[in-house]
């Protein structure tokens, strides 16, 4: 199935095709990995797929493999981050959730300890 069409407004996809700037980490067929403008630990990365869908749960459904490809993705990040100790994968999925960008990402936390932390 084709991947469907990138919305003209959506700032991750002009991030992946390269025309809005944006510090780069990790770059592969299915991933892109760039640092959170706006960082909530000392290491907060975003993993987004190259195809466009508006959460995770979309692209689960759509690319179940590209989900699998996200988490190695930030696994990969965490690594070469030095999150040795541990580190915090998170899908926010929907407004209420938090979600403010409707192309599906993974956030990559660590840096600092996140225990007792889930908001
Ligand atoms: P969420 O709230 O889960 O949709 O996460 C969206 C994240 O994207 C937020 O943490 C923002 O700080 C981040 N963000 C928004 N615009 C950019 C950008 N141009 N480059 C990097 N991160 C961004």
């Amino acid at each position: 199935m084709p991947a469907p069409a990138r919305p003209d407004d959506c700032i991750f996809c002009k991030i992946i095709e390269g025309d809005l700037p944006a510090d780069i980490v990790h770059a592969d067929e299915i991933t892109v990995a760039f640092r959170d403008l706006n960082p909530q630990a000392p290491t907060h990365v975003l993993v987004v797929p190259r195809s466009h869908y508006a959460n995770a749960a979309e692209l689960a459904r759509h690319e179940p493999t590209s989900v699998a490809a996200l988490v190695s993705a930030g696994s990969a990040v965490a690594a070469a981050e030095g999150l040795d100790d541990g580190y915090r994968l998170v899908f926010n999925t929907g407004a209420g959730a938090g979600q403010t960008v409707f192309h599906a990402h993974l956030h990559v936390l660590g840096g600092r300890s996140l225990q007792g932390h889930m908001a």
